[in-house]
Parts: structure tokens; C-alpha cells; sequence
């Protein structure tokens, strides 16, 4: 946002942080910069910005300024000092865990979690050498009795994968930085108009973009960002704190200090992963945004309702929205949620898997797809396509059964949502 200006409302700096009238042709909406590269003034700014010695445009797949104009917008709705955008939510997170990982490390994350990340854990650090353990998202002693000396990482999501188990943010990263250890969130469900983690003391945010921050299901893609208050040299952290062979020895906290692990994230990880966001797909995500708080608003009271009237179902075993019989999970809601739990729930019919096929292939207005975070309502049968490659075991973990049916609320009117959703029950 113009530096000049305070205006530091939520609604406003969705709208305007990241934003600025274009320089050259005035343009009030952000310009779509497709471009691969950058015209240099001359050889010397060339080389600077390449030494990392100036902050300029090179080259698409490291920097592009449609998408720098996301991650600003994105990095000061989290409080964060900076973002680096990715293709995919996915691909973020694994820059993320390439950048601060090495062979011989160990991470803990929670069980409850998305079933791609648990997969994505699972077997891509395994192939890194990296060791890993899930503990009880609802037991911050669990998380500390799994600690070793060569922990390096929690990660967990605000609100659990399909669960909706709420994570106790603020103790957890107390937890963490007793042992000198990172706390990363993946925020994607809660997005930062219901929780900012790093307010709670975690040190890095995920997201995937794809989700209720593009808010249309139009465009993937993911992002990092960084409190910059973790102090990556406190010994445990040689691949960021120790010259780096792959940046001709350039030390990246020592040099950029806040920003180190950011830097190193863009100029190395991004760099040799490639997995860099479109500048089309940043223009859509970043008009998306511009409505993220008054989207957010509709589906979270949408969901609520939408959880009450399943409740009140005799076709209807459980709905694990917010645990409000259990004062713990109501307390954290309160805390860190404002007392939602999002818009995205599950919820367990009786009967179990043809009682889901059927009542999912009754709806109308629910459309059934792998995807949540749409201003559509949505709607499908996890145990069958997001999490089918999770063992019976994994599954109860991750709190699905066999007739779970996972809902993502849009901000269709409630009526024709619970008309819809009467409809379906009667079928079953
Ligand atoms: C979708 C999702 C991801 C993965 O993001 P992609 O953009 O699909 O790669 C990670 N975490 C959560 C909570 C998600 O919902």
C-alpha cells in the first residue's frame, strides 16, 4: 500500500495492499506483466541483481511483478514481512521444507492434515532422508514428547483436514521455541480473516492460494510467508545460517538478516525447483482477495447453519463442525477463530459408503469435485478421492469414515443450500 497512507483496516488493505496505480500507464486494476524477462539498464545493475546485491527483475520463474503484487497483498494480510507465490499449494510447502531441511533431519506434523501434505510428507522426505512423526493435533504434550535433537520443523493446519480439529497455535509454537524450532501453519482454511498464526507465535505461513483466497475456483497456486522473527541462527539451522555452495557462498541470514530464510526460499529453492506462479493466475488471485473478507463472512454463517441443520437430522450420525460439547475445541474456536470453524466441514451419515454415493449424487446445487474454498458450494466423499491412498488406520486418524462426506459452503443464499441438502437426505 502507498507508504504515505495508515489506512489499515482489513477490508481496505485486501483491497489495496500490494496495489499501486501503474508508473508508466496509470492503470487503477494490477497489470498483467507476461513476461519472461527484463530489459537491464546495463551491465552493472545486471550484475548486482543477480549478486542479490540489488532487489530488481531478472527472470519470471524468481520474481515477476503481478506476482510480487500478490505476495505483497497476501504477506501484509498474514502480518508477515514477506511472501514468495508458487505454483501450487503443494509446491509451497515443499520449497518450504527444502529450504530449511537436510538429510538426517526430523520433523513433526500433525496427523490431522490435508491427505495430499500427508502424503507429500510421508514419502518426499523420506526420499530426502529426513525422518518424520505425527502427533495428536489436540495434545500439545504429544508434540513435545516426539522432540529429538535433530527436530527441526512443527507443522500442522489451523484448522484440521477434514477433522476440523483446531490447532492451539500458541502453545504449540511456545512448545517449539523452548527447542530452538519452527512453527509452520498451514492457514488455508481459516485464511487470515479468521486467524493470523504468526499473531500466535508461528514463524511460517502456507497457503494454498487456490482455495477461499482466489475464492473462485479459477487458479492454482500456493505461498510462503515468514514472521521474520525466528532466529535461524541459533545452531540448529546450518543450511541457512552457513555459506551456501549454491549461491557462490553466500551466507543468507548473515547477509539479509529478517529476510534470510525468504531469500534463500526465492533466489535458490524457487530458483532450482522451477515450481514458480503465472502472472495470469496472480492477477486472479489477487482480484479474488479484493472480496475475501465479505466472501468469508457469508460462508462461515452459512456453514454454521448449514452444521446446525445437519445436526438436527436423523440421517445424520455426526457433524464434526467446531466440537461445541467439548470445551476445549469451543475455547480454542473462541481464540483463535472467532468462534467459527470455517467453512469447510465433514460430516457422517448413517448407513456409510452407498448412503454417501447416493446422497451425493442427489444434490443439485453442491457441485462434486475435489476442490474446497469456492464461492460454489461443494461437495465429495473423501475416503474415495482425497484421501484414497491413506491405509484404514491413516483414515480414522485423519477423523474419516467410510460414509463421511466432506462440504465446502459457498455463499449461495442458506434456503436454497439447506433445500438442496433436505433433498439429498431424503434420498438416502
Ligand atoms: C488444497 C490444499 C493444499 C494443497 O494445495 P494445492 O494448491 O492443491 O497444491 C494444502 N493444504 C490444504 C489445507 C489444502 O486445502
Amino acid at each position: 500500500m502507498d507508504a504515505k497512507l495508515e489506512f489499515n483496516g482489513f477490508h481496505t488493505r485486501s483491497v489495496h495492499a500490494g496495489a499501486r496505480p501503474d508508473g508508466v500507464t496509470g492503470s487503477r486494476a494490477q497489470p498483467i506483466h507476461q513476461t519472461t524477462s527484463y530489459v537491464f539498464e546495463d551491465s552493472e545493475s545486471a550484475a548486482a541483481y543477480f549478486n542479490l546485491q540489488e532487489y530488481g527483475n531478472t527472470y519470471s520463474r524468481i520474481m515477476n511483478p503481478t506476482v510480487g503484487a500478490l505476495e505483497e497483498r497476501v504477506a501484509n494480510l498474514e502480518g508477515a514481512v514477506g511472501g514468495v507465490a508458487f505454483a501450487s499449494g503443494l509446491a509451497a510447502q515443499s520449497a518450504a521444507l527444502f529450504t530449511m531441511l537436510q538429510p538426517g533431519d526430523h520433523v513433526i506434523a500433525s496427523k490431522s492434515l490435508y491427505g495430499g501434505t500427508i502424503t507429500q510428507l510421508k514419502h518426499l522426505l523420506r526420499k530426502l532422508s529426513v525422518d518424520l512423526d505425527f502427533a495428536d493435533a489436540s495434545s500439545p504434550d504429544d508434540w513435545k514428547s516426539l522432540i529429538r535433537e535433530n527436530t527441526k520443523l512443527f507443522f500442522g493446519e489451523t484448522i484440521g483436514n477434514p477433522s476440523g480439529v483446531i490447532l492451539d497455535i500458541e502453545t504449540l509454537s511456545s512448545i517449539a521455541h523452548e527447542a530452538s524450532i519452527p512453527l509452520m501453519i498451514d492457514n488455508t482454511f481459516a485464511t487470515p480473516y479468521l486467524c493470523r498464526p504468526m499473531e500466535w507465535g508461528a514463524d511460517i505461513v502456507v497457503h494454498s492460494v487456490t482455495k477461499f483466497l482466489g475464492g473462485h475456483g479459477t487458479s492454482i497456486g500456493g505461498m510462503v510467508l515468514e514472521s521474520g522473527e525466528f532466529d535461524w541462527s541459533n545452531g540448529r539451522f546450518p543450511v541457512i545460517s552457513e555459506p551456501s555452495p549454491a549461491y557462490h557462498d553466500l551466507e543468507f541470514h548473515e547477509t539479509f538478516g529478517t529476510f534470510g530464510y525468504l531469500m534463500k526460499l526465492r533466489a535458490e529453492t524457487l530458483r532450482d525447483l522451477g515450481s514458480c506462479m503465472s502472472p495470469f493466475n496472480a492477477f486472479l488471485i489477487g482480484l479474488g482477495i479484493e472480496t475475501l473478507p465479505l466472501r468469508m463472512r457469508k460462508h462461515v454463517e452459512n456453514a454454521r447453519e448449514v452444521a446446525k441443520f445437519l445436526s438436527s437430522s436423523g440421517r445424520v450420525e455426526k457433524v464434526h463442525y467446531v466440537d461445541y460439547s467439548n470445551s476445549e475445541q469451543q475455547g480454542l474456536a473462541q481464540k483463535y477463530l472467532s468462534g467459527s470453524g470455517g467453512a469447510v466441514f465433514c460430516f457422517d451419515l448413517k448407513g456409510g459408503r452407498a448412503q454417501g454415493t447416493k446422497f451425493i449424487e442427489s444434490l443439485q446445487l453442491f457441485s462434486h469435485l475435489a476442490n474446497v474454498g469456492d464461492a460454489k458450494s461443494l461437495v465429495i466423499h473423501p475416503a474415495s478421492t482425497t484421501h484414497r491412498q491413506l491405509s484404514d488406520e491413516e483414515l480414522s486418524h485423519a477423523g474419516i469414515g467410510p460414509g463421511t462426506i466432506r462440504l465446502s459452503v459457498g455463499i449461495e443464499d442458506l434456503q436454497d443450500l439447506l433445500a438442496d441438502l433436505g433433498n439429498g437426505l431424503d434420498a438416502v
